[in-house]
């Protein structure tokens, strides 16, 4: 018998792509499922991103690249940190990798030892808790209410910490909320994460041009700007220019962090895709009025969505404040269904509505359901109808 390693046996596969995977084998055998477990835009990638791709590969730019990425991608997200966040960085200060996922996993990696401990609110993006768990740190899950709009609060956030806390991670606008921490918000956090000078802080802003909140985009260390030295922003050219595929992800932090994590990754991936950072630098260089488009869109969808929710019976659905996910109460409607989890109910909804959903429980808040409104409005009204059959 093959034994595996403790560290792969105490994570599991991300629960958002083995939906995607159930919602597969059910196409593959006849029916006829709507999937909204999506966690990407359903917009091709921008005419003049996909261009830079074609230059790359006609001009032979296919070989490795530094590490860390060109230095001319290297600019333009010191470019893009300057324009919307206000924020100086050093080329030094700068490591693009092979998506946001691999950001943060290179973070865990570099900073983590055996017990440290790791603040993160739920509902989370999946794969916050299992990364850090691959590099031996234990989750330390903060749980929010839905009448706070799912925002873990400052006292919430200073009983957490301990003094084995190394790290705390801000994800907003928020993977699977859709809500956005306020600047006043950010600041009582702020003002917590002061007291403690060894706790270093991820904002993980994947989700930044995501947002029609009113007040705009800010983040904990664009509101205390004190905190710049020990907080790394996270960031990626995914979702903001339809680029999943692509596989680019960028942090500006410490250097001292940003070295190590550069380590890690030049013995593991080595550089992202030297085509996809061509296109990247198009994208983050180029004109941005390709995610104002993106945008009227997905808030189009994102008004029918949360009303045609709160008609259903069992569900309580708040406004999102950005991203294309709603992640309503569904815990009348399971119960009302006679399902013990919201697992089983995700499970009766495919069968019986034929309508994909990602359980609460995957982000640490069980009775909530994940709905990617990254598909067509026949698509959303089609499903709203079968759930509606199906939950009366
Ligand atoms: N952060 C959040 C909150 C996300 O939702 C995602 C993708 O789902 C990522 C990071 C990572 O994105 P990628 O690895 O595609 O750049």
């Amino acid at each position: 018998d093959l034994q595996l390693s403790d560290r792969v046996q105490n994570i599991k596969p991300s629960p958002t792509l083995a939906v995607t995977n159930r919602a597969a084998e059910l196409r593959a055998a006849g029916k006829d499922i709507i999937g909204l477990g999506a966690g990407e835009p359903d917009f091709d990638t921008p005419k003049h991103i996909k261009d830079a791709a074609i230059e790359a590969l006609n001009k032979g730019f296919t070989k490795y690249t530094a590490v860390d990425g060109t230095p001319s991608l290297k600019k333009a997200i010191i470019d893009k940190f300057k324009r919307d966040n206000g924020l100086s960085y050093q080329p030094d200060q700068i490591l693009v990798s092979c998506g946001g996922k691999q950001s943060f996993f290179n973070m865990a990696l570099a900073l983590l030892n055996a017990g440290d401990e790791v603040v993160i609110p739920a509902p989370y993006w999946v794969s916050y808790p299992d990364m850090v768990r691959i590099a031996e740190g234990t989750p330390v899950i903060v749980e929010t209410e839905q009448s706070n709009r799912f925002k873990m609060t400052a006292i919430q956030l200073e009983a957490a910490i301990t003094p084995k806390t190394k790290l705390v991670v801000l994800n907003s606008p928020s993977n699977p909320s859709g809500v956005a921490y306020t600047e006043a918000e950010l600041k009582e956090l702020a003002e917590v994460l002061l007291k403690y000078p060894n706790i270093l802080i991820a904002t993980d802003d994947m989700y930044e041009h995501i947002l029609w909140a009113e007040g705009g985009f800010h983040n904990i260390v664009t509101v205390c700007p004190e905190l710049y030295d020990r907080t790394v922003v996270m960031n990626g050219v995914s979702k903001a220019y339809s680029m999943t595929g692509w596989r680019i992800g960028y942090i500006g932090g410490p250097e001292v962090l940003v070295k190590a994590m550069k380590k890690i990754q030049s013995q593991s991936t080595s550089n992202p895709t030297s085509i996809s950072q061509y296109a990247a630098e198009a994208a983050l260089n180029g004109n941005q009025d390709c995610i104002q488009e993106m945008l009227s869109a997905f808030k189009v969808r994102h008004d029918y969505l949360v009303k045609a929710l709160n008609e259903l019976p069992g569900v309580e659905c708040i406004e999102s404040d950005g991203t294309f996910y709603a992640f309503p109460s569904f815990k009348g409607a399971i119960q009302a269904a006679s399902c013990e989890t919201d697992v089983e109910f995700a499970e009766k909804m495919l069968i019986e509505a034929e309508v994909a959903l990602v359980p609460g429980s995957a982000f640490g808040t069980p009775g909530h359901m994940r709905l990617s409104y990254a598909t067509s409005m026949e698509n959303l009204e089609t499903a709203i109808s079968r759930l509606a059959k199906a939950l009366s």
